[in-house]
């Protein structure tokens, strides 16, 4: 690890891995997609995740929202270790304090924009703040499409729904597993400006994985993987000190 030089205020934590190992196979099969990872992702920063292709950076993500269980270690969803609970109560935590943008925005065909954004909320049997639900809309530039179909939206209005999805119910944290990969060049601008305001105007925490050290600019603070393991961080980074680290890393 690279000593801490920001001068940005250490805040609480909001999730964190502790030692976390996730073995895919068995035997002499088996891969270890991460391998005894730790690390803090503060509440209030945008962080981006980075690594080279298979260096674990999904696989930490799962772990991280509770999508998928480690082989071995512990995750904390702020004071909560999730990996001890059930199912339900996984679903659960999920459901009320998780937002996940995945790459190919995974929104119900059938359903509205409006309908997609609000479905979680429903699903969870909770009554979505119809005030706050416009006020998301309207940050994420939507207003006056709510009631297309994802069909009837170009590609970068799908990820915006997908946005609103992930920040309606006011999570703890929203997770980005390469949101902008989808997307033609001016989306990916417009969603990364998205995921910045919703941190520095809403309070939001955002973790985004992206192998762009252009989106990784975004960002308060860059986490670096490598097979498995976190082996470099950055603060307040440039496109140039992100390649620099890249490059270093390869070396
Ligand atoms: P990244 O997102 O950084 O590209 P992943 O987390 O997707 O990396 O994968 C890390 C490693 O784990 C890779 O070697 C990948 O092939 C392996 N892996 C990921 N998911 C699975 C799975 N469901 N089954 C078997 N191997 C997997
Ligand atoms: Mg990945």
């Amino acid at each position: 690890m690279t000593t801490m030089t920001s001068t940005r205020v250490r805040t609480d934590t909001a999730a964190r891995a502790e030692g976390v190992t996730k073995l895919y196979g068995a035997g002499d099969a088996a891969v270890a997609a991460l391998d005894d990872a730790s690390v803090d992702l503060y509440a209030g920063q945008f962080t981006a995740i980075m690594g080279p292709s298979g260096s674990g950076k999904s696989t930490l993500l799962h772990m991280l929202a509770g999508l998928d269980r480690p082989t071995a270690g512990e995750v904390y969803v702020a004071d909560t270790e999730i990996t001890r609970l059930g199912d339900k109560a996984l679903t659960t935590l999920r459901r009320d304090r998780i937002g996940f943008i995945f790459q190919s925005f995974n929104l119900l065909p059938t359903l509205t924009a409006a309908e997609n954004i609000v479905l979680p909320m429903r699903i969870a049997g909770r009554k979505p703040d119809a005030h706050w639900v416009a006020e998301v809309a309207e940050t994420v530039g939507l207003t006056g499409r709510l009631g297309h179909r994802p069909a009837q939206l170009s590609g970068g209005q799908q990820q915006r729904v997908a946005a609103a999805r992930a920040l309606a119910s006011k999570p703890d944290i929203v997770f980005a597993d390469e949101p902008t990969g989808a997307l033609d060049r001016r989306s990916g601008t417009e969603l990364l400006g998205l995921l910045r305001g919703a941190v520095d105007d809403l309070g939001q925490t955002v973790v985004m994985v992206t192998h762009d050290p252009t989106a990784a600019c975004y960002a308060d603070r860059v986490v670096f993987l490598a097979d498995g393991r976190i082996v470099d961080e950055l603060y307040a980074p440039s496109a140039e000190a992100v390649l620099d680290h890249m490059k270093q890393m390869e070396a």
